[in-house]
C-alpha cells in the first residue's frame, strides 16, 4: 500500500512540460503561453479621445457656463481611424470621435452633451480642464511591458491582449492529447441495446469530457475486451498519437484483470493499492515515454482518481503548476464517518449562504454508484488519520468542474 501523495509524486516526477509550439492566435486558445508576450509600442499607441465631443484649448472656455456659452468655430472632424485634422491653434476647435487622435496643440476634450452639437461653429457651456476625457498614450500598457508572462492559460482576455500587441501568432504549450479506453468485455456502446449481464459504457465517456475539462483533448476509443492480446494491440496503436493514455477496468484482482496481466511489468508501469477511497486499485509508468494510467473500473473510482491524479498531470505537462481541484474550507452539515488510514474522497452538496460554504455528503458512496456523483458538486476529502467528524466540523471540499 501506498499514500494518495506518494502515488502523485511519482507520476509528477515522471511526467514531462510539452514542447512548446507556434500557434495562429486563435488555434491557441486554452493552451498555456511558453514565452512572455511584451508590447512593442505603448498602448494606447497615441494620445486620443475617450468620448464623442470637440477638441479645444482648455483656457479658451475656461470662463464658459450654461448663462454664458463660449461660440468657437469648427475647424474639420477627426474620427478613428482618419486624422484629418492634425492640429487646432488657440481660438479654434475640431470635432473629435472617441479613439480619433487628439490634434497637436489641443489639451482637452469636451463631450458633445455639453454642447450644441453644431458642425461648423460650437457653442461649449461648460469649462473642461487640461487633460479632460484625454487617453494618454502608454497609460494602458508601456512600451516593451510583459503583459502575459509564461504560464498563463489563454482565455478570451488573453487572447484580446496578444492580439492588442500586434501578434498573429504565439508560441504556448499545446492541450495534452489524452487517449482513453475502457476495457471489459460487459460493456456495450450506449445506443445499443443491452443483453443480459451488460451494461453501457460510460466511463470512457466522462473521462474524456474530464480531459476537456482540464484543458486537454480527448480521444474516446472503441472499448477493448478482456483479452490481452487485444489490450495489448490497442496500446500499440495509441501510442504514437497520445500524449497519455488513460484506461479503465481490468486492474483489480479478478481472473479477468487484462490490463495488469499485460502491463505489469512493462515499460515503468507498476500497480499499485492507494491508501484512498475510491480508487484503491492503480497503475501508472511511461511506456516508450508515454504516460499511462491505468484507473479502476468501477466509474467513481474511475472519475475520483482522474482528478486527483490524471488532471495534475495534465497540468504540469502544460507547464501549469500541478495543483488540485479548487478547493474551499466548508462545514460539514451532518456527521460522517470514513475508514481509518484511507484518504476518503466523499461525493457531496456544496453550498454558499450567509458567507459561508457548507456541504452535505451524498447519502450513497458506492464506487459504482455514478448517480450520486452526477448530482454531486464537490469532494469532501477527510484524511487518512480521521475516522469520524461531527456535524460543524471544518472540511476541505474540492470543487468539481461543471
Ligand atoms: P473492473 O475494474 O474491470 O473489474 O470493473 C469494476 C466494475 O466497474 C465492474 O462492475 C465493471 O462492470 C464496471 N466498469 C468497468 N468499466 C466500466 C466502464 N467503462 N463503464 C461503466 N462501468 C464500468
Ligand atoms: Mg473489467
Amino acid at each position: 500500500m501506498r499514500s494518495v501523495d506518494e502515488h502523485l509524486t511519482e507520476i509528477l516526477g515522471a511526467v514531462r512540460v510539452l514542447p512548446p509550439l507556434d500557434l495562429a492566435l486563435l488555434e491557441a486558445q486554452g493552451t498555456v503561453l511558453a514565452e512572455p508576450v511584451s508590447a512593442p509600442v505603448p498602448l494606447p499607441p497615441f494620445d486620443n479621445s475617450a468620448m464623442d465631443g470637440y477638441a479645444v484649448v482648455s483656457a479658451d472656455i475656461a470662463e464658459a457656463s450654461e448663462s454664458s456659452p463660449v461660440t468657437l468655430p469648427v475647424v474639420g472632424d477627426i474620427t478613428a481611424g482618419d486624422p484629418a485634422v492634425s492640429a487646432i491653434r488657440p481660438g479654434l476647435t475640431a470635432r473629435i470621435m472617441t479613439g480619433a487622435p487628439l490634434p497637436a496643440g489641443a489639451d482637452a476634450v469636451v463631450p458633445v452633451e455639453w454642447t450644441d452639437g453644431g458642425a461648423a461653429t460650437v457653442r461649449i457651456s461648460r469649462p473642461a480642464p487640461p487633460g479632460h476625457y484625454i487617453r494618454r498614450a502608454g497609460e494602458d500598457v508601456r512600451e516593451g511591458q510583459v503583459v502575459l508572462e509564461a504560464g498563463t492559460r489563454l482565455g478570451a482576455p488573453q487572447i484580446g491582449m496578444i492580439a492588442a500587441v500586434g501578434r498573429a501568432r504565439v508560441t504556448v504549450r499545446p492541450k495534452p492529447r489524452v487517449v482513453v479506453v475502457s476495457t471489459g468485455d460487459e460493456l456495450r456502446e450506449p445506443g445499443t441495446p443491452l443483453g443480459h449481464g451488460e451494461i453501457w459504457e460510460s466511463n470512457a465517456y466522462m473521462l474524456t469530457a474530464a480531459v476537456v475539462e482540464a484543458g486537454g483533448v480527448g480521444f474516446r476509443q472503441t472499448t477493448v475486451v478482456d483479452e490481452p492480446g487485444k489490450v495489448r494491440e490497442m496500446l500499440e496503436d495509441q501510442l504514437a498519437r497520445a500524449d497519455a493514455i488513460v484506461t479503465t477496468g481490468g486492474v483489480s484482482m479478478g481472473t479477468k484483470d487484462v490490463v495488469k496481466e499485460v502491463l505489469a511489468g512493462t515499460g515503468t508501469v507498476g500497480f499499485h493499492k492507494v491508501r484512498m477511497r475510491p480508487g484503491k486499485p492503480q497503475g501508472f509508468g511511461l511506456l516508450e515515454g508515454t504516460p499511462v494510467f491505468t484507473l479502476p473500473g468501477n466509474p467513481v473510482s474511475a472519475y475520483v482518481s482522474f482528478q486527483v491524479f490524471v488532471r495534475p498531470a495534465m497540468r504540469a505537462m502544460q507547464g501549469l503548476p500541478p495543483e488540485p481541484l479548487p478547493t474551499v474550507t466548508a462545514v460539514l452539515a451532518e456527521d460522517i464517518t470514513s475508514p481509518a488510514g484511507l484518504r476518503h474522497f466523499l461525493r457531496g452538496d456544496l453550498s454558499f449562504d450567509d458567507g459561508v460554504y457548507t456541504v452535505k455528503a451524498a447519502k450513497v458512496q458506492g464506487s459504482h454508484q455514478l448517480g450520486s456523483l452526477a448530482s454531486a458538486n464537490s469532494l469532501i476529502v477527510v484524511p487518512e488519520d480521521v475516522e469520524a467528524l461531527p456535524a460543524g466540523s471544518r472540511v476541505s471540499v474540492m470543487r468539481l468542474p461543471s
